[in-house]
């Protein structure tokens, strides 16, 4: 009898207990009443989960004593944790976030004199291949849970009123990982950036960035999305693009054209092209010429976005003319056109730098 017992409290396997933030809210209401214990509770857990973001049942104030203990029996609480912070020259924080699985991704805040961005990963690593982002090089080990996304972004959110006084006003799925590749997990933390009770952000204030992916383009349509898109283009010639999106060569210009094109009847909202010019790649006139054919069929934005240099042989940055060149014909075309400059650059949070190099591989 007592061997059998033995046996069974050596080899029976610990039940995990649930991480509660994969629960909804009438998830929870419905444990609390199946539980002998009012429904509203899992309103009131919701809110310290979701609204106050806290991390310990028992800093749940407003529960008895006994529900605390409950659900410390039943759950745990995953959550994110700032690793490290730093702080450029010019403002901009970079967090390394580790993971409950000890994993690290990457997220940046951005301040200009109006606005705070929140620049978010989608994904640890990626399994896109640019060849002149650092990203690239990490494997794509794992998508981002909804609540690895929202972390980042309450992070940010804190940081922002700490140091500037003022809550966050934008976000960008520009970070680490391509964020149509972990689709169901973006949107659904999308849903709960915007939601009353999450942080009740508008969704005009975020831009998911892609490389172009046609069908989860035209999925993303269908799905009637309230929030903006941003292409990372950097060329509309096929064979230029495959040469530093490889992955272009399975979604050439073509289906990509296409998609935008379904994107925007449904939608009516302008895309935006993110646009790196590099010397001897993209700066002649016939790039210029290819990209306004491309993207005249709707309002278009061009963001020409300053090469970040990762140490890759064949990049940099083209000169002043050409850059020039593109701002004066995309105007003359009628599209809108910036011209930015990197952010954070000094501690490698600026676009494409993110790749943990504080672990080593
Ligand atoms: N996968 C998504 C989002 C992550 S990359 C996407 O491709 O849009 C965010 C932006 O940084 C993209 O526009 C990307 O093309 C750009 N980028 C990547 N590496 C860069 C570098 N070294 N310098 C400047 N921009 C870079």
């Amino acid at each position: 009898m007592f061997a059998a017992y033995q046996l069974f409290t050596t080899f029976a396997p610990m039940q995990e207990k649930k991480d509660i933030r994969t629960l909804s809210k009438s998830e929870l209401r419905e444990f609390f009443e199946t539980n002998g214990d009012k429904a509203f509770r899992g309103d009131q857990v919701y809110d310290w989960l979701w609204s106050k973001g806290l991390h310990s049942f028992d800093e749940m104030t407003n529960l008895p004593k006994k529900t605390r203990e409950m659900l410390d029996n039943n759950f745990v609480i995953k959550h994110i944790e700032v690793d490290m912070m730093q702080r450029s020259s010019d403002g901009t924080i970079k967090n390394a976030v580790r993971l409950h699985d000890g994993l690290l991704v990457e997220s940046v805040l951005i301040p200009t004199e109006t606005r705070t961005t929140a620049c978010v990963s989608s994904q640890v690593g990626c399994s896109l291949n640019c060849t002149f982002c650092a990203t690239a090089r990490l494997k794509r080990m794992r998508n981002l849970l909804p609540d690895e996304i929202f972390d980042q972004v309450k992070v940010i959110d804190s940081q922002s009123r700490m140091f500037f006084n003022r809550p966050l006003s934008n976000i960008v799925f520009m970070g680490m990982g391509e964020p149509l590749m972990n689709y169901n997990n973006v949107l659904a933390a999308i849903e709960k950036i915007t939601s009353e009770e999450g942080l009740g952000m508008s969704p005009k204030r975020i831009t998911v960035s892609t490389s172009g992916i046609p069908k989860l383009i035209k999925k993303m349509a269908d799905d009637d999305v309230k929030f903006k898109l941003a292409v990372s283009l950097h060329s509309a010639i096929d064979q230029v693009r495959t040469s530093i999106m490889p992955f272009n060569e399975k979604f050439p210009l073509t289906e990509l054209r296409e998609a935008l094109e379904y994107w925007y009847k449904k939608t009516k909202n302008r895309i935006t092209y993110e646009y790196v010019v590099w010397k001897d790649i993209n700066d002649k006139k016939k790039d210029v010429e290819a990209l306004i054919k491309f993207c005249r069929f709707a309002p278009s934005k061009v963001n020409l976005i300053e090469y970040n240099p990762i140490g890759e042989d064949g990049f940099a940055q083209a000169d002043s003319t050409a850059i020039e060149m593109y701002q004066n014909m995309l105007e003359e075309a009628g599209i809108t056109v910036t011209v930015r400059k990197s952010r954070g650059k000094d501690i490698d949070a600026a676009c494409g730098q993110l790749a943990n190099k504080k672990v080593k591989n």
